[in-house]
């Protein structure tokens, strides 16, 4: 058998999913049980969104939760480099000898023509895609056109049967009539997701490919290409989805889904990581259990499919027992210094009380929201005078969306944000301001609270407002929607 090389593959498009690091956890194991190796490539082609800060808070998410990578980007390796943006001519080299092959196509279709062809499609009902136009052109008219902007197709079979082969789920198939010629290398000369990921697998030399159940649909395409090169695909395992108490797919409308999150509201990474195993393995003797036990056990046939629920209560109770059963005082004290009883912490909190204190005794209660897991506002003290409550949860929703858009989080990335809310809704800042204070802080009054967001960071102040909107009765999916339309417009 082949040397076991697994990977995660994240795109440091935003902030570090828990989804990630269950993907990343099960690979380790893997790797740590069968004596392989785990790899960390940076997915990074997408020019548009991805972005170093990302990639470092990725570094340092897997980091704290204790996942180590064998070979990665900082850490480097024989399969290197670990960064897709550091390996484009390897994707453009290997479209080129598939185009020669016979496999591939230069389509200089334009975006104007495949708007006309999908709107021609929807209106007789058609299945939407590609018609494959420039799959016949002629070598001379290739030439003709070798200078003008094109992507590299891939001539996928068009018809039969294609059967993925899942670890945990045995064949499950696919219709190749479904899917048209797909994009390897888009205009910019950047690949594909599905080009680069292929690619990298296989010089990688991976050889199961865990990921989340989504990348299911994308797999025939996957199987195409490597049929296209005539390699031999990996194995694959799918985990399933971590879902949301409803049985949707787990999204940070209602759950947290940052590992910072986690992190700052002061979870054990290894809590986090027994609670994140427990979403796709059965418990080793009971639900609590180490990695050196869970490698120990491990089967790869044990993952189970069925449902994933991510129960915040459920890792709560866990959390609590590793801190009561596994941590002597002493150890304890070691813990809450790592998190943020440290002096680097105590000391950025201090500047925003110096000023307001009278006793050192002051300090604590004052900041004691800064420590919390959560708080716990008062209506009356979320809605300024003359508000009605439903325009504040509107005004709380908008300022969700907008605090998510501020890339820099610091006082002025949060200050130009909330003012941008205030002129939205035509509001005196106050009105903005009072509500956020109390949603942060739980109470009316505290510390500065532009410095108070930055500093309690952005997954913390998220989920503090989406609390403060519960407190307030919340805000409906429908309502939520007709306010996203409004908000973008004007955006
Ligand atoms: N870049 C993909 C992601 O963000 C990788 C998917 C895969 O593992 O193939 O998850």
């Amino acid at each position: 058998m082949k040397d076991l090389r697994v990977r995660i593959a994240p795109s440091p498009t935003g902030p570090v999913h828990v989804g990630t690091a269950y993907q990343a956890l099960f690979d380790l194991v893997l790797a740590r049980k069968f004596g392989g190796k785990f790899v960390l490539r940076i997915e990074d082609t997408d020019q548009v969104r991805s972005r170093k800060e990302y990639e470092d808070q990725l570094l340092q998410a897997l980091s704290w939760l204790g996942l180590e990578w064998d070979e990665g980007p900082d850490v480097g390796g024989e399969y290197g480099p670990y960064r897709q943006s550091e390996r484009l001519e390897i994707y453009q080299w290997h479209a080129k000898e598939l185009v020669e092959a016979g496999h591939a196509y230069p389509c200089f279709c334009s975006a104007e023509r495949l708007d006309a062809l999908r709107a021609e499609q929807m209106q007789t009902k058609e299945r939407v895609g590609y018609d494959g136009h420039c799959r016949a052109l002629s070598a001379q008219e290739v030439e003709r056109k070798s200078g003008e902007d094109h992507v590299v197709r891939l001539k996928m079979p068009g018809e039969g049967r294609c059967v993925v082969k899942d670890r945990l789920r045995g064949e499950i198939e696919f219709d190749f009539a479904q899917m048209d010629d797909q994009v390897l290398i888009k205009s910019d000369g950047f690949p594909t997701y599905h080009m680069a990921v292929v690619v990298d697998d296989y010089l990688m030399e991976i050889s199961h490919v865990v990921r989340g159940e989504e990348w299911i649909t994308s797999t025939p395409k996957h199987l195409a290409l490597y049929a296209a090169f005539g390699w031999e695909p990996p194995e694959y395992i799918h985990l399933p989805l971590l879902l949301n108490p409803d049985g949707s797919k787990m999204s940070k409308r209602r759950n947290p889904t940052s590992v910072e999150y986690y992190r700052r509201a002061g979870y054990l990474p290894w809590a986090l990581l027994n609670y994140l195993a427990l979403m796709a393995y059965p418990p080793i003797d009971e639900e609590k259990f180490s990695f050196a036990q869970l490698i120990e056990d491990f089967e790869p046939d044990k993952i189970n499919l069925g449902g994933s629920i991510f129960d915040m209560e459920k890792l709560n109770w866990l959390n609590g027992r590793y801190l009561r059963e596994d941590r002597t005082p002493e150890e304890l004290l070691q813990e809450l210094k790592g998190w943020l009883l440290n002096d680097d912490y105590l000391g950025e909190m201090l500047p925003l009380l110096q000023a307001r204190m009278e006793t050192l005794g002051d300090f604590m209660p004052r900041v004691a929201f800064f420590l919390a897991r959560q708080v716990e506002p008062g209506a009356e003290d979320l809605v300024p005078k003359k508000r009605e409550v439903e325009e504040v949860v509107a005004m709380l929703q908008t300022t969700v969306w907008s605090l998510d858009e501020v890339l820099q989080w610091d006082k002025e990335g949060v200050e130009t944000a909330l003012r941008g809310v205030a002129e939205y809704w035509e509001w005196p800042v106050r009105d903005v301001t009072v509500p956020l204070i109390a949603a942060l802080t739980g109470v009316r009054v505290g510390p500065p609270l532009f410095e108070s967001a930055a500093l309690l960071g952005r997954d913390l102040t998220r989920m503090r407002i989406l609390d403060a909107m519960a407190v307030l009765g919340g805000l409906s999916k429908k309502k939520a929607a007709k306010l996203e339309k409004v908000w973008k417009q004007k955006g």
